[in-house]
């Protein structure tokens, strides 16, 4: 089994974070920064480091190609931009885990048959103009996406002609698309698991839900005689976890945000506004909690708009296979799992089949925050699995 050299990545990844440090105590790159580009040109600096050919495309992703026999593709990528005062690893350890496996290829001097392409993606967060623009436009699938968010586009300096460009032309020549990234949840850190294989990717819903009552004197209206929005929404909650809970043990339904009119301590609600999002790896499952809320809310009192939808998506069993394989003959335990959080795999598994993901373990299943920590021996596990994954898909696809 081929091995990373971990010192040398971990100086990339500790070189990565001091890019764009927050006085808060964690990261702060949002896409199309300052800090954006400076992290990127540190990226496309250690991708040339590590005998790739380096191209920036019209949306501002990071391209380093490794030719290899054949014009098939493997493509390996994440990203380096983050939330508002983030962590040192989410998307980071998928980008320098997999220049780190490429410079290890060529130190050894293998050749592969597959073309590699490592890719750094511009804006996943989606915090800047919208989730996923960097692997999306790359796979063709933001055009449809270009009038709702042209406007923060251009103000970014991107067109929509930068768009369509971005799109790969040899799309056809992809074999598999890779992801490494941190778990960002607890489930491997509990079970003292080395490796996730991702089995799927959960779909989500997201709906801004307004409930109407009667605003009036908080004093003089008897309880009998009330009709408090807030109450309602309140009843709605309780009502969706736990039906949530009796839908599919999978499945996660969160109210993250939740506001009163007219907010004042002396006046009855009449009217609230709250998110509602939903998700699960089973669509059916989001959409009997959808169609439950919606039975709910029928009637005057309410309005129900959906704000986001995306379809779960099943990671390849190929990609699975050689995953485990990996794991198993580098002595490492591993757990097939579901991934609760989107990832630019989430995208490109929409265009290219065989699409695999392998999770790291984060510390406390803390993430986007400055606490966000990995152990580096299991950074330098989850980037061996990668690294011997490649050589692995190299000769069976
Ligand atoms: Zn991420």
């Amino acid at each position: 089994m081929k091995k990373i050299n971990i010192d040398r990545l971990k100086s990339s990844l500790m070189e990565l974070a001091q890019i764009g440090k927050d006085p808060r105590g964690g990261i702060t790159r949002l896409a199309y920064s300052d800090e954006y580009y400076r992290g990127a040109q540190l990226v496309k600096d250690l991708m040339e480091d590590a005998g790739l050919k380096v191209e920036v495309d019209a949306v501002g992703n990071v391209l380093g190609r490794k030719d290899g026999c054949t014009d098939r593709i493997i493509l390996v990528g994440s990203h380096t931009d983050t939330v508002e005062n983030g962590g040192p690893f989410d998307g980071s350890l998928g980008v320098m885990g997999a220049i780190e496996a490429m410079k290890t290829l060529d130190e050894e001097g293998i050749s592969l048959n597959h073309t590699v392409i490592v890719a750094n993606w511009a804006e996943e967060e989606g915090n800047v103009i919208k989730g996923l623009i960097g692997s999306g436009s790359f796979v063709g699938e933001i055009d449809k996406d270009i009038p709702a968010i042209e406007e923060k586009l251009r103000s970014h300096g991107i067109t929509p002609e930068d768009i369509k460009k971005a799109r790969c032309d040899e799309l056809e020549n992809i074999n598999c698309y890779l992801e490494l990234h941190i778990e960002q949840g607890g489930v491997l850190d509990n079970t003292g698991t080395d490796i996730g294989v991702v089995s799927s990717i959960v779909g989500e819903d997201r709906y801004l839900v307004t409930i109407y009552g009667k605003e009036n004197h908080a004093g003089t209206t008897p309880m009998v005689y009330r009709d408090d929005a807030l109450i309602k929404a309140a009843r709605l909650m309780l009502n969706l976890n736990s039906q949530c809970r009796k839908i599919d043990d999978t499945m996660v339904c969160t109210v993250g945000w939740i506001k009163a009119f007219p907010g004042e301590q002396n006046i009855i609600p009449g009217k609230v506004q709250m998110t509602v999002e939903m998700r699960s790896v089973n669509e059916e499952s989001i959409k009997a909690l959808a169609d439950y809320m919606k039975a709910w809310c029928s009637g005057e009192f309410s309005e129900i708009q959906l704000t986001l939808s995306q379809n779960p998506v099943k990671m390849s069993s190929k990609c699975m296979n050689a995953v485990s394989e990996a794991a198993d003959e580098l002595g490492l335990s591993r757990k097939v799992m579901q991934s609760g959080a989107g990832h630019d795999a989430m995208m490109i598994a929409n265009v290219i089949e065989n699409t695999g993901m392998i999770f790291a373990p984060s510390v406390g299943g803390v993430s986007h925050c400055p606490e966000e920590w990995t152990e580096w021996k299991d950074i330098e596990n989850s980037v061996n699995v990668l690294l011997n994954t490649i050589l692995k898909l190299d000769k069976q696809l």
